[in-house]
C-alpha cells in the first residue's frame, strides 16, 4: 500500500496509518514511563513521540513496549529518513537480542483477536495508573513497561 522502491530500505516511511485508541494509550504509556525523555537525544520540555522498531503496520509488535521508544518529534524524522540512524538508535537502546525477537514476532502469522486488543487496552490503563503513582511518589527516570500477556 503505496510502499515504494524508494522506501524500502526505510522501514518505517510510508507509514499514514491511522493511529486508534490502542495506539493512544500504548504511546501514553511509553512516554510516561521514559519520564517524557527523549531515549535518543535525551531532550526533554519538547514534543515527545512513540516510535516504532518494526512498523505499527505489524501488529503482533505494533503495542509491544520492547519495540517502542519515546522520542522527540526531531529524532522521531531522523530515524525515519535514515535506515542506519533507526538502526543504530533501536541496537543501543533495546539491544539486537530484543530487536531480533520483535522481528521474529512481527513476521509471525497471527492477529490479535477485539478480546485480546481490549486486554492490551485495559493492561495499558493499569500500567499508565501504575507509573503516574510512581511519578507521584516522587520516582524519576526510566519506568520499565510491563508487556501485556497475551502479547508473551
Ligand atoms: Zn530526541
Amino acid at each position: 500500500m503505496g510502499r515504494t522502491a524508494t522506501n524500502a530500505s526505510r522501514p518505517n516511511m510510508g507509514d499514514r496509518m491511522k493511529i486508534d485508541k490502542y495506539d493512544k494509550i500504548f504511546s501514553q504509556v511509553v512516554r510516561e514511563a521514559a519520564d517524557w525523555e527523549c531515549e535518543i537525544c535525551h531532550r526533554s520540555n519538547i514534543r515527545m513521540e512513540c516510535s516504532h522498531d518494526r512498523s505499527r503496520r505489524y501488529v503482533l509488535t505494533r503495542y509491544d513496549p520492547r519495540n517502542a521508544i519515546c522520542s522527540c518529534s526531531g529524532c522521531h524524522r531522523r530515524t525515519t529518513e535514515s535506515a542506519d540512524d533507526h538502526v543504530e538508535s533501536f541496537r543501543r537502546i533495546k539491544g539486537s537480542e530484543v530487536r531480533q525477537l520483535m522481528r521474529e514476532l512481527s513476521n509471525s502469522r497471527g492477529r490479535l483477536k477485539k478480546f485480546e486488543r481490549e486486554a492490551i487496552h485495559k493492561h495499558y490503563k493499569r500500567e499508565l495508573g501504575r507509573i503516574k503513582a510512581l511519578r507521584m511518589n516522587g520516582k524519576v527516570g526510566k519506568i520499565e513497561v510491563e508487556v501485556p500477556e497475551v502479547l508473551l
